[in-house]
């Protein structure tokens, strides 16, 4: 794994895919990062691979399937392990102590129990999509730097912690 793997945007099945999992649409959420998966030949094919199969321990653990999410949840975490806290703008770090918390949790109701997990604990992935900025005076194509968004034509300006650019 190269750090530099974690420059650049995610692929737009990605982004389809992590909306679907804030959605607690964990099925989708692993349809959508599979064909993300296929379709990238970089190292971060390997980023897509465990969250999806983070999507897919919480998936068996809506269908009440302990060994199926511990087994899920362990290699999730394998693919997951090697990337930094912050990687193409998602919050990988913020991720793995979310599923942690849930298999926790799984680990502490047991097979018996598993029924009983409180889906409030399944807590949305935090991204921020990196976009293309286009100006609303002229339409031009504008030029972010450090979040201050600036048009080269006709000189419009705006920071983007005005804007809300995560996703709830
Ligand atoms: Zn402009």
């Amino acid at each position: 794994m190269n750090i530099l793997d974690c420059d650049g945007v995610l692929h737009p099945k990605a982004i389809e895919g992590l909306k679907l999992f804030n959605q607690k649409k964990f099925f989708e959420t692993h349809e959508e990062l599979e064909d993300a998966w296929r379709d990238e030949t970089g190292e971060i094919r390997k980023l897509y691979q465990g969250i999806l199969q983070i999507a897919v321990a919480y998936l068996h653990i809506t269908r009440g399937n302990y060994p199926g999410a511990l087994k899920v949840y362990e290699r999730g975490m394998k693919w997951l392990t090697p990337w930094p806290d912050l990687c193409r703008g998602v919050d990988v770090g913020q991720l793995k102590k979310d599923a942690n918390k849930v298999i926790v949790e799984v680990k502490r109701l047991g097979a018996e129990n598993i029924g009983r997990f409180n889906p409030m604990l399944f807590q949305p992935v935090q991204w921020n999509e990196k976009k293309i900025w286009i100006c609303d005076k002229c339409g031009s194509e504008m030029h972010e730097k450090s979040c201050k968004v600036s048009c080269p034509n006709c000189g419009n300006r705006f920071d983007c912690s005005d804007l809300n650019i995560y996703f709830d």
